[in-house]
C-alpha cells in the first residue's frame, strides 16, 4: 500500500458515494441480467447506508438488457434502434435495482439524464434538486443517460463521464467506477507481463494520460481513457475517484477488505476548483443588491436569504450566474441565482416561510446557496 494507506479507499470513509456500474457487470450477452451479482452488489449498498453512507448508482447496461431481451443478433445497432434497445432494457434494468433494493428496505428513484441535464445551468440545477431529495429521503438514486431521446451529437455516450458529472453535481466525495479491470495499469496488463497497478493518482498528468491510452480495458464502452476523463471532471470538482474491478461478487466489501484499485486524489483545493468553476462560467445579465446584514452574513460563508436582498437589476433566470453587489455598490461576488428575476422581485425583503404564499409554490429558502457563491471580497 502507498502512502496513502487504505482508509482512502474505503468507501465508509466518505459521506456521498456515486457507484458506476458498467454494462458487461450487470448483464451477460448470453444469460441476460446477472440476478446473483445484482443481489450481492445491493447487500453491499444497503452496509454503506447503514455506516451512514449515502450511494447513487449511474447504471449501465440498458442497451445491453434491451438486445437480451428482443433477442437482436450481434452486430452494430442503428442509432434509432439502440435507443429502442435502450427503451426496452431500462424498463428492466429500473425493475431489476428496485427489487434488489427492496429486498434491503431500501428504495430506488430512477432518474435518466441527457447531456443538458447536467450542461445547462438551470437544468443542472433542477437535476441536483430531484436527486437531493431522493438522497435525503433515504432512497437510492439509479441514474443512467436517457438513451432513447438523446442523440448522437448530443449525448454522453459513456457512463464514466456521466458518472463523473453527477459526482460534481451533488458534491459527491467519492466516485466508484466499478470496471471489468481492477485498476489503471503502467501498460496492458493481459498483454505485458511487467505492467504494474498503479495504486495512488496524485494527479492526473500528461504520463497517466498516456498511459490510459495503452491500457485499455477489455469490454467496457468508454475504455480506460474516458475513465481518465472521468478522472479529471470528478479530481477537479473535488471528488476522489476510485478504478476498481467488479467483476467479482460484493465488489464494494471486497474494496473495504483492500482488493485492487486505483484511488485518484481530489484537487488539493476543491472549494477553491469549485469557486473557479462558478467563476469560470459568468453570466453578467443580472445583479443583486443586498443590505450590510446579508453583506456580513455572506462574509461569515452564510448563503443569501431574500430578507437581505433589497434590489435586483436586470434580467436573469433561475440558474444564470448574477452580480451580488454591497449597498454602496461594491461587487461581492458572483453567484447562481435560485430564482427567475421577475418571482425574485416578488421576494425582496420577505422572510423565507413567505415564498410559498406569495408564488404559490415552494422554492429554495436561499436566493443564492453559498456552495453556489465566490466572494470576490473574503
Ligand atoms: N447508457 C448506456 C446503456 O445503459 C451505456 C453507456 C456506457 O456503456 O457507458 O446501455
Amino acid at each position: 500500500m502507498g502512502v496513502v494507506g487504505d482508509k482512502l479507499k474505503n468507501p465508509n470513509a466518505y459521506k456521498r458515494v456515486v457507484i458506476k456500474i458498467g454494462s458487461a457487470l450487470l448483464v451477460d450477452a448470453q444469460t441476460g441480467l446477472r440476478k446473483e451479482w445484482l443481489n450481492n452488489l445491493c447487500d453491499d449498498i444497503s452496509q454503506l447506508t447503514q455506516n451512514g453512507v449515502e450511494v447513487l448508482i449511474v447504471s449501465s447496461g440498458a442497451i445491453a438488457m434491451g438486445r437480451k431481451i428482443l433477442n437482436l443478433p450481434k452486430g452494430t445497432l442503428k442509432l434509432e434502434q439502440s435507443q429502442a434497445a435502450a427503451s426496452v432494457g431500462q424498463i428492466e434494468l429500473g425493475r431489476a435495482y428496485n427489487e434488489g433494493l427492496q429486498t434491503y428496505d431500501l428504495s430506488a428513484g430512477q432518474i435518466l439524464l441527457t447531456l443538458s441535464d447536467t450542461e445547462t445551468r438551470r437544468r443542472y440545477l433542477n437535476a441536483r434538486a430531484t436527486i437531493n431529495a431522493l438522497l435525503e429521503w433515504k432512497a437510492i438514486p439509479i441514474i443512467n443517460e436517457n438513451d432513447s431521446v438523446a442523440t448522437s451529437e448530443i449525448r454522453y455516450g459513456d457512463n464514466d463521464r456521466l458518472a463523473a458529472r453527477v459526482a460534481t453535481m451533488v458534491s459527491a466525495d467519492l466516485l466508484i467506477l466499478l470496471s471489468d479491470i481492477d485498476g489503471l495499469y503502467t501498460a496492458p496488463p493481459h498483454f505485458d507481463p511487467n505492467a504494474e497497478l498503479i495504486e495512488e493518482v496524485p494527479e492526473i498528468t500528461s504520463d497517466i494520460e498516456a498511459m490510459a491510452g495503452a491500457a485499455a480495458s477489455e469490454l467496457s464502452r468508454g475504455g480506460m481513457v474516458t475513465k481518465i476523463e472521468a478522472g479529471k471532471i470528478a479530481t477537479e470538482g473535488g471528488t476522489a475517484m476510485i478504478i476498481t474491478s467488479g467483476k467479482e461478487a460484493h465488489p464494494i466489501k471486497r474494496l473495504i477488505n483492500g482488493a485492487n484499485a486505483t484511488w485518484f486524489a481530489p484537487s488539493n483545493n476543491p472549494v477553491t476548483a469549485r469557486k473557479r468553476w462558478i467563476a469560470g462560467h459568468l453570466n453578467t445579465g443580472g445583479q443583486i443588491i443586498v443590505d450590510e446584514g446579508a453583506e456580513n452574513a455572506l462574509m461569515l460563508g452564510k448563503s443569501l436569504l431574500f430578507a437581505g436582498l433589497t434590489r435586483i437589476e436586470g434580467q436573469f433566470k433561475r440558474g444564470d450566474t448574477v452580480k451580488i453587489l454591497s449597498h454602496n455598490n461594491r461587487l461581492l461576488g458572483h453567484g447562481i441565482i435560485a430564482y427567475d428575476a421577475a418571482d425574485a422581485q416578488k421576494l425582496i425583503g420577505h422572510n423565507s416561510n413567505e415564498i410559498i404564499d406569495i408564488l404559490g409554490y415552494k422554492g429554495r429558502n436561499e436566493v443564492i446557496h453559498r456552495d453556489d457563491m465566490v466572494l470576490t471580497v473574503e
